[in-house]
């Protein structure tokens, strides 16, 4: 039986994405919508179209028609469905911050709010399914994001440097981030804009001089106040972008984020591989729905050190791991050049997207062509290659 498949993803046009990267990718003609995601896997939602017979299949849907054998063993008896959602990101205007819960709070959450009667698709619904989020983001150039709360010393210094921000010192030096982010995310909204005013009003001109540097927190509060310019009440979320480290992630670089760990991508493109789930819980930088007593509850509130993965290159000189501790996904990079073929096993099911390059995969009596931006689906048990005339890069997701 055959074992690997051609896969077209899914386009997601929300409106903080890019026109340009996602569409140039694929080889498809732009329209005027923004391209935020293309995502390849079985989410009920947007799952990714299996090429069969000269027909196209829903990924969930062909799964299903022989689930055990297309995941393999291991991944059939662990999670009974594909665990991973595999998706390429152009970030153009920054995302919501977010957390997501755990396994186990998730299970909670879901159940509850199915007890409470609330829609699933209602905007106030916080738990979409019963799964934990787990990701990795793997920068595709220059990549900004935020990533968790600032150490001690370094959040001091930030509270220091801004007059509005000295009064928030005592509450951080006595309650720690708990304290700090309760306090701000509680404040009565003319409070808030009493502190966030006065910044406000200084950068807004030094960010429209160009004057900012993106290391600096007063860049993105600017780009934050640009997109949403409402004066009467002040995003909440910029408190979050002086209270949180901003990461700068170079191409090919990774950074893993668990539950609870706040975050929120600010701009550029990137790989990002996660548990197929869509509990997300914001903490502001945007117009949906904001359950702070519900965030205060998932939220780890303690100093990050944002760990910048770089992968593992393996023994074949050719993929290259980046190992997380998530058991619902395995990301690779696969740089494969004109001498070189990739050769791979698999006890589990994968998914690859070619990024540069041309690339001929082979497996018995079945081979597929890829150019760039294409995909093809591998499932468990298959045995196959991959070569090129010129060179290939793709990546890869799998389970570990
Ligand atoms: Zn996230």
């Amino acid at each position: 039986m055959k074992k690997i498949y051609g896969l077209k993803g899914c386009i997601q046009h929300y409106a903080w994405g890019g026109q340009k990267y996602i569409p140039e990718l694929l080889g498809i003609e732009p329209d005027q919508k923004p391209y935020a995601e293309y995502w390849l896997g079985a989410h009920i939602n947007a799952p990714a179209l299996v090429e069969n017979e000269g027909g196209y299949l829903p990924l969930d849907a062909f799964l299903e028609t022989n689930l055990h054998a297309f995941l393999g063993e291991q991944t059939f008896k662990a999670f009974g469905r594909l665990p991973f959602l595999f998706k390429v990101l152009d970030v153009h205007d920054m995302l919501s911050i977010q957390v997501h819960p755990s396994k186990k709070e998730a299970e909670k959450g879901f159940r509850l709010e199915n007890k409470q009667g609330i829609p699933l698709t209602a905007a106030n619904r916080n738990y979409k399914d019963d799964n934990h989020k787990p990701e990795i983001m793997l920068a595709l150039g220059d990549f900004w994001l935020l990533h968790g709360f600032l150490p001690k010393a370094e959040l001091i210094e930030r509270l220091n440097n801004k007059e509005t921000f000295r009064q928030l010192l005592p509450i951080f030096k006595k309650g720690g981030y708990k304290a700090l982010y309760q306090h701000v995310m509680e404040l009565p909204v003319e409070e808030s804009n009493s502190i966030l005013k006065p910044i406000i009003d200084r950068i807004m001109p030094l960010y429209q001089k160009g004057k900012i540097d993106k290391s600096n927190p007063d860049y993105w509060a600017a780009k934050a106040i640009l997109l949403n310019p409402d004066k009467d009440n002040y995003d909440k979320g910029i408190y979050s972008i002086y209270f949180f480290n901003i990461v700068n992630v170079k191409k090919g670089q990774a950074v893993f984020q668990d539950a609870g760990v706040p975050h929120s991508y600010l701009e550029g493109q990137n790989i990002e591989l996660m548990a197929n789930s869509d509990n997300v819980l914001r903490g502001g930088l945007t117009p949906k729905y904001v359950d702070v007593p519900e965030l205060l509850k998932h939220v780890l509130f303690e100093e990050t050190k944002p760990e910048i993965l770089t992968g593992e290159l393996q023994a074949d000189g050719i993929e290259r791991k980046y190992v997380s501790p998530a058991p619902d996904f395995e990301l690779s990079g696969v740089n494969i050049g004109n001498e070189d073929s990739y050769s791979c096993k698999t006890m589990s099911v994968e998914i690859y997207i070619l990024m540069e390059g041309k690339a001929e995969v082979t497996e018995k009596n079945t081979s597929l062509t890829l150019k760039k931006g294409e995909s093809f689906l591998a499932l468990s048990g298959a045995e196959f290659q991959i070569s090129t005339s010129s060179k290939a890069f793709l990546y890869k997701a799998t389970t570990p």
